[in-house]
């Protein structure tokens, strides 16, 4: 039995190597079999996304296939969480993780299964509700891994935890997972791996070691002023003239303060005051967004943002200090150096040249968190789903942005195939690079 701090895999070696090859490919032969149930699933989750905590029904089929296959299942854990064990002797143990939520935006990719659902945004209100993340990819081919690993247990030998996360779009899901007592109902797993759908060519997949995803936060600053008639501003602290130049001042902190070879996002996406053009209102609400591939440049920034906003209200003499709010933090992606090259190695082997260098992005995901309250390494990796011949053309002609909706679009439209099943082998390949036989 493996050490439970040994992250090393059984595949290093070359006998390793073709061991793990032989059980991938005895797993994966039953993988025609699966076709029209996962693709029709697939359908299902797309045409029916459900938000942040509010992930029932795909919580009740993953939880509901899992136990069909056999696996012990935990369900409702942090809200909606799912998470199955299946014991297959003395081994390691090796965690996959797929995120539920769908966002609240109108589909518009024109697809026969696109969603034309509403459901209630966490405030009650009815919205338009898409998957346009991507993350019923990652649970179709998560339940398709979970069954065929299953179906097949001479192959291999040790745990497989597959685990559906809610509310990754609110950086929320992992938290309340672990809040829900995560730790307490799965053996420590060896190792922590995850997938995301993203543009690239479907059918093939991408990894890199270290910093992948970038650690984020969003800020509300509120900022009083003194509000008075437009035609006399002697009389007011005017807010927006004070907000205009935060938002100004804000800019020189990537620019200025870090180094140029150094990663640093600062976005003001909302920015608010008043209600009428002679009216100089009370007081101004700024919402940032930051973006760091570190805790310690994200710890700057944000010590930044509230130095440059405190000086710049004392600057125009506010009769209130500022107020800050943080929300929605995610902490940095950093895939780990040895678990990377396994499985990069193991999607070698399997996808021969359909493998690519992912490099790091600057999206963000709450995944971390769960192998980091375990305190043992993790590899995240990208999943191509965009149709290859298009995904190659728009290259070719310099229209990638343009022509390649992007995740979070209202037209991101992974192609099903070859997605599902290049995404599902991606999950039993990187698995098996720990449990083959
Ligand atoms: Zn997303
Ligand atoms: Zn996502």
């Amino acid at each position: 039995m493996t050490r439970a701090t040994d992250p090393k895999a059984p595949g290093s070696t070359s006998d390793g190597r073709a061991a793990r090859r032989a059980a991938a490919g005895h797993v994966l032969a039953r993988q025609p079999d699966l076709r029209d149930w996962q693709e029709d699933l697939y359908r299902t989750l797309h045409q029916h996304p459900e938000l942040a905590h509010q992930e029932v029904q795909t919580a009740a089929a993953a939880a509901g296939t899992l136990r069909d296959a056999g696996y012990d299942v935990h369900d409702g854990v942090g809200t909606t969480g799912v998470v199955g064990i299946l014991e297959n002797g003395d081994g390691p143990v090796v965690l996959m993780r797929a995120d539920m939520d769908g966002l609240p935006m109108q589909e518009e990719t024109g697809l026969p299964y696109a969603s034309t659902d509403q459901r209630s945004d966490e405030d009650g209100r009815p919205v338009p509700v898409a998957h346009a993340c991507g993350h019923d990819v990652h649970v179709a081919t998560l339940m398709g891994a979970a069954r065929l690993l299953a179906a097949d247990r001479s192959a291999w030998r040790g745990t497989f935890i597959p685990l559906f996360q809610p509310a990754e779009e609110r950086g929320t899901g992992a938290r309340a997972m672990l809040d829900g007592g995560l730790t307490r109902m799965i053996p420590k797993p060896h190792v922590g791996l995850a997938q995301h759908v993203l543009p690239y060519p479907a059918g093939t997949v991408g990894t890199h070691a270290g910093p992948f995803l970038s650690t984020a936060a969003s800020m509300r600053i509120t900022v009083s002023g003194r509000g008075s008639h437009g035609s006399m501003p002697q009389l007011s602290v005017d807010p927006v003239v004070l907000a205009a130049s935060i938002v100004m001042r804000l800019q020189t902190l990537v620019s200025r303060e870090i180094a140029p070879d150094d990663f640093a996002v600062v976005t003001v996406g909302r920015l608010a005051a008043g209600t009428k053009s002679n009216i100089i209102p009370d007081d101004a609400t700024l919402e940032l967004n930051i973006r760091a591939f570190d805790d310690a440049t994200k710890t700057k920034l944000l010590e930044g943002i509230r130095r440059i906003v405190q000086a710049e209200c004392v600057a125009s003499g506010t009769p209130q200090p500022p107020a800050f709010e943080l929300y929605d933090e995610y902490p940095p992606t950093i895939n780990d150096a040895s678990a990377t090259a396994t499985v990069a190695t193991a999607f070698d082997d399997y996808f021969g040249t359909k493998t690519f260098a992912a490099g790091r992005l600057s999206a963000s995901e709450d995944f971390s968190l769960i192998p980091g309250e375990f305190a043992i390494p993790y590899t995240f990796w990208a999943l191509g789903g965009t149709d290859a011949a298009l995904w190659h053309e728009a290259e070719a002609a310099g229209r990638m942005a343009r022509d390649i909706p992007a995740n979070h679009s209202p037209k991101f439209a992974p192609a099903i195939q070859p997605t599902l099943e290049a995404g599902t082998a991606a999950i039993v390949v990187a698995s098996l690079a720990w449990l083959a036989r």
